[in-house]
């Protein structure tokens, strides 16, 4: 089947080097299974994780469909493993892109505008998909199933491809299914296949430790506006769709009285009751590093984006995998970022988990 898809923001989905090139189906699967687990998870289930040694295989000796499937996590099942090849094939076509671009309010030489121009320095003047992308899907009706419900679940909650936690990858779809729907979907493929059991870790990417943010911001907004005007790094005009400035929110705001973003709220919020130190590694627990990835990042900020068959307004998709508490801290903070009347309503894992648990379709 044909599924045509809308990036609002575009996809990074690395290539040489990390450098982006073109558009890396591998990158798009590894987003979806990332995204499985997490839902898998979320729902009581265990999803092995595949970079680690404990990760499943299947030795083929295996002789019955029941052998295998207990030992494959429902993640391995449909992605494949070691032994065991990936229940669909999926082909990614992109007829569009656009240059790489990225934005801060913060002038050349300050530290935004330095580090992004570090950080990015290789993908200056290369393009990345962006507008209608097309994915041609092949494989059994019940697997289909499940990745229709897994690209709805991440069109409504989180992103496509790589670097979601600096605004890539927001995208929309037409044909996408009701988030409870969705959930359900893959709840009942679960209940209905006896699948490897474990336990995950705590620590791992879930559901049950997830919460999410969607604001619609109006087109008068003064924050809104003073991004329009922001400095580019990269090549060409300010696009007009989407402004590429997730940083400035996620990481840290010139001192404008807008607030001073996230990660600095966030630090801010646990000097209250702990030691600069301690204050620093919690932060960098959930915001990653900027030096390496080796701290991966639990807090994730789209960039401001268009969509224009709704709208005028400009949207913003800001999800985290921590506790409702940090969850609070950042809807604050988004309140003084742009001026708000209130904090926007918080959405948490464990209520989607609840909401769709015994609906029927
Ligand atoms: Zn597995």
């Amino acid at each position: 089947m044909e599924i045509k898809i809308k990036a609002l923001t575009p996809i990074w989905t690395g290539g040489v080097e990390g450098k982006p090139d073109r558009l890396h189906t591998t990158s798009i699967i590894g987003s979806m299974r990332w995204w499985y687990e997490v839902v898998v998870r979320g729902l009581g289930g265990y999803a092995c994780d595949p970079s680690s040694e404990k990760r499943c295989e299947l030795s083929g000796k295996e002789k019955t469909r029941e052998e295998r499937l207990a030992k494959l996590c429902p993640a391995c099942y449909l992605f494949g493993c070691g032994g065991w090849k990936r229940r669909f094939r999926l082909e990614v076509q992109s007829n569009t892109s656009v240059p790489f671009q990225l934005a801060t309010l913060e002038s050349k030489n300050k530290f935004n505008h330095w580090w992004l121009s570090q950080i990015f320095e290789d993908s200056r003047g290369t393009n990345l998909p962006f507008g209608e992308i097309s994915l041609s899907l092949n494989g059994d009706d019940d697997v289909i199933d499940q990745v229709k419900a897994l690209l709805s679940i991440m069109v409504n909650i989180g992103g496509i491809g790589a670097k979601t936690q600096y605004g890539y990858g927001q995208f929309d779809w037409d044909d996408k299914i009701e988030l409870k729907n969705a959930i359900n979907t893959i709840r009942q493929f679960l209940s209905g296949n006896i699948f490897k059991s474990g336990s995950n870790k705590d620590k791992w990417y879930s559901l049950t430790n997830f919460w999410y943010y969607k604001l619609s911001i109006t087109s008068d907004n003064g924050l809104v506006n003073k991004f329009k005007n922001a400095n580019l790094i990269g090549n060409g005009n300010m696009p007009s769709d989407y402004l590429p400035v997730s940083f400035d929110i996620r990481y840290k705001m010139p001192s404008s009285g807008d607030g001073t973003g996230l990660r600095s709220a966030y630090y801010s919020f646990c000097r209250h009751s702990m030691s600069k130190e301690d204050a620093k590694q919690k932060t960098r627990s959930l915001f990653g590093t900027l030096e390496n990835d080796k701290i991966g990042s639990r807090i994730f900020v789209s960039h401001l984006f268009r969509r224009r068959n709704i709208d005028n307004n400009h949207h913003l998709k800001v999800w985290g995998f921590t506790d409702d508490s940090v969850g609070k801290v950042v809807g604050d903070e988004l309140k003084n970022i742009f001026g708000l009347d209130k904090p926007p309503s918080i959405v948490t894992g464990k209520e989607l988990i609840n909401y769709s648990r015994g609906e029927v379709q």
